[in-house]
């Protein structure tokens, strides 16, 4: 690398594509700088996944307690206390964030922190320490960040939380409001529900989880305002008000809820503003995401970009892939083109919907003749529990060629099975290959290779 500039590789944003890019990159030799304003880990770690996870975690034991009757157990008192839980996780966190900074340094790689913008095409300025440093290359792994822009102009927005707020709330929200019908909005009504709040779920449009195979979509809907959480759908907010500790939300349809807490969760916009990108020549999209090609490069050669920043598959594996891809194309001269392809997803509400591959729309879409496959069944937990609630899984056949090319579940534990689904279906597997594995028993993910008849054919629209 050309010796001109203090570094090979500057990396702006310490979260899963910046942390992975810079150790990765330090480690082979390469004189790298990192970042970050915030804390390391970024989303993931700090204010998504990681934290998230843990307040799943901490829903499911309201359920589990309830099941636990039929299995002979008595639960005798139930008390949650979410400062408990907050002050745990927070603990983490904190723990989290110290590895990865460590990590960073022991690959060898030269830690800022705080912010930095491009002051021209090969400095950055950083703003705390006042320093500039330049560099050969620049990876920008920004992330991005809850969006607010409630409904167009509707005024309010400054009374609402998003998720960044809704991990360090002082106080539970016994009533919650939530905005929204994709991830984030879903999870957090599971989780306040779970952990004992009156949630209500307002979307814009007729159905949640938009782009979701349809049956997961309606077994979710259902399952949910079976548990209580009272799903609003075809709502726009038309403004947001306070007065003392309630926070009162007005609807297009002439309702006013009323709420201790009204969440927006209704998308996140990449982080772009203010970095200097546009005025050293680095293209943005619409939304404000840095246009890359399929090896993540930029309008600038020398300046590629990862994660949500791109606006491509916000999910932490896939920003890190990115990373991996940039360093591999980047510093092993071997170019190696970002995969999309095939990347298994969850949501985790309760229960839980994992997913891989086409849903039955989107491959009818394409042009594919299908087959469907599917297993609607009562998990074995639920008969001692009592619990009516019925896992659905789902396969969609490619009917040519037999290669499975979408799997959906709905069911306890689906995030744990669809990843090695993902892993069948990357290889190519086909149906028959599924009906040819011996079935592990009794388990829920048996299902997936004994659903021999099959449920509909369809073909291409
Ligand atoms: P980030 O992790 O957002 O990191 C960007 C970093 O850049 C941040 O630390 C920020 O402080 C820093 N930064 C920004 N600008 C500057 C600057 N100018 N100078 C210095 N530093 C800067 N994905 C999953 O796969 N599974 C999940 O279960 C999941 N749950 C989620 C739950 C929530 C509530 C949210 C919000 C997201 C969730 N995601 C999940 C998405 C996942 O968190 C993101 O896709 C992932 O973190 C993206 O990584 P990134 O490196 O692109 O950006
Ligand atoms: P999503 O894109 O998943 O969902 C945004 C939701 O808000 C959609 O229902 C959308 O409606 C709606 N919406 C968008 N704009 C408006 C508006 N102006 N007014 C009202 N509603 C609006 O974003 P999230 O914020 O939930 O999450 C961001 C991303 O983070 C996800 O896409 C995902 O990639 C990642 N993530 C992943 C998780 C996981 O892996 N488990 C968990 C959490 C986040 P419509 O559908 O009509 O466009």
């Amino acid at each position: 690398m050309s010796s001109k500039y203090e570094f090979d590789l500057f990396v702006i944003g310490g979260g899963s594509g910046g942390v992975r890019a810079s150790r990765l990159a330090a480690q082979k030799g390469a004189r790298v700088a990192i970042a970050e304003e915030y804390g390391f880990g970024g989303t993931c770690v700090i204010r998504g996944c990681i934290p998230k996870k843990l307040l799943v975690y901490a829903s499911h034991f309201g359920e589990e307690f309830e099941d636990a009757a039929g299995f002979g157990w008595t639960v005798p008192e139930r008390r949650f206390d979410w400062n408990v839980l907050i002050a745990n996780k927070n603990k983490e966190i904190a723990r989290i964030e110290g590895a990865y900074r460590e990590a960073i340094e022991r690959a060898g790689a030269e830690v800022f922190l705080e912010r930095a913008e491009f002051e021209d095409a090969h400095t950055v300025h950083l703003k705390k320490s006042g320093r500039r440093i330049t560099a050969a290359r620049f990876l920008v792994a920004t992330g991005g960040r809850p969006s607010r822009n409630i409904m167009g102009s509707a005024p309010g927005a400054e009374h609402c939380i998003t998720s960044d707020e809704a991990f360090y709330l002082e106080d539970f929200p016994r009533r919650i409001v939530i905005a929204g019908g994709g991830y984030i909005a879903i999870e957090f009504a599971h989780i306040f529900h779970g952990l004992g709040a009156d949630v209500t779920l307002v979307y814009r449009g007729p159905k949640i989880l938009r782009g979701f195979d349809e049956d997961m979509r309606d077994a979710l809907t259902k399952s949910s305002e079976a548990r209580g959480i009272r799903v609003v759908v075809d709502r726009l907010f038309t403004k947001v008000e306070k007065s003392g500790n309630e926070v009162f939300a007005f609807t297009d349809k002439k309702e006013m809820l009323e709420a201790d807490q009204v969440m927006l969760a209704i998308g996140r916009a990449p982080n772009t503003d203010g970095m200097g990108l546009e005025s050293i020549g680095v293209e943005l999209g619409k939304r404000g995401q840095i246009k890359v090609d399929e090896f993540s490069r930029s309008s600038l050669p020398h300046i590629y970009a990862v994660g949500d920043v791109t606006d491509r598959l916000a999910l932490t594996p896939v920003a890190i892939h990115e990373a991996m891809a940039f360093v591999r194309t980047v510093f092993d001269n071997d170019p190696t083109p970002v995969d999309h392809v095939n990347v298994p997803t969850a949501v985790f509400s309760q229960p839980e919907i994992g997913t891989v591959g086409l849903s039955e729309a989107a491959a009818l879409a394409r042009g594919f003749a299908i087959d469907v496959y599917k297993a609607n069944f009562r998990p074995l937990k639920n008969t001692l529990s009592g619990r009516a609630e019925r896992a659905l899984f789902k396969l969609v056949v490619d009917a040519k060629t037999d290669r499975v090319l979408g799997c959906h579940l709905f069911g306890p534990e689906a995030c744990e099975i669809i990843q090695f689904v993902a892993v069948a279906m990357k290889m190519g597997a086909t149906k028959a290959n599924f009906d040819a594995t011996v079935a592990l028993h009794p388990s829920l993910a048996e299902e997936l290779v004994t659903m021999h008849a099959k449920a509909y054919s369809k073909g291409p629209e």
